[in-house]
């Protein structure tokens, strides 16, 4: 074999395998994307060294989980306990063209307790309709109250960045408060449970 032929041998081998890189890169998309609210030094919510962060990890691998057992093709912006941008994790979701973004988190306040939703302000009844599935199938499963689903953001004007930076319908859930004993024994207890509910809610959701 003379050098020219090797030399064109080895650039095609180069160029077979940009194109399958390119090829899984450009399949890496996802139906479904989950994001597990905070990470890393961004511990979320903080009660009697119970951190928000490991909560939201926790519930999400699970929702995963189910979304896999029911062929549901899904995604998530974190799978351990790393630190994530919010502009990051809507990239994620937005490069992964999926339909839908959940992103999971749990509240806090004094002297409150249940599970509340939130969607963008601005954004369409698709939104509403998944926040209310996801809503009502964890009330079946066994909430402490039903605080409903609401629009904009809890701590003044605007959206969540989730809800306002991703292209598809999202919402945000707030899955108890961890200030809250009992929405604590409650999230311990029944976090199969919540998972399954939004697993299922989700599936009802997409198209
Ligand atoms: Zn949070």
């Amino acid at each position: 074999m003379n050098k020219t032929i090797k030399i064109s041998l080895a650039g095609a081998v180069a160029i077979i395998i940009a194109i399958a890189i390119a090829a899984v890169i450009l399949n890496d998309t996802a139906q479904v994307v989950i994001d597990a609210g905070h990470g890393g030094n961004d511990v979320g919510a903080e009660y009697n060294g119970r951190y928000e962060k490991d909560d939201n990890l926790a519930l999400a691998l699970l929702v995963a989980e189910k979304l896999k057992e029911k062929d549901i093709d899904v995604g998530l912006t974190r799978d351990d306990d790393s630190f994530i941008s919010l502009a990051k994790r809507c990239k994620i979701a937005n490069f992964k063209k999926a339909q839908l973004f959940v992103s999971l988190h749990r509240n806090s306040a004094n002297n409150a307790n249940g599970v509340e939703i939130w969607v963008s302000s601005k954004k369409p009844e698709k939104d509403i309709q998944l926040a209310e599935n996801i809503l009502s199938a964890l009330d079946e499963a066994g909430i402490s109250q039903n605080r409903g689903v609401k629009s904009g953001y809890a701590r003044g004007s605007g959206d969540y960045y989730i809800n306002s930076h991703s292209n598809m319908s999202s919402c945000l859930v707030e899955l108890g408060f961890i200030n809250s004993e009992q929405d604590n024994e409650l999230f311990d207890k029944n976090i199969d449970a919540y998972a399954e509910a939004i697993a299922d809610a989700i599936i009802i959701s997409l198209n």
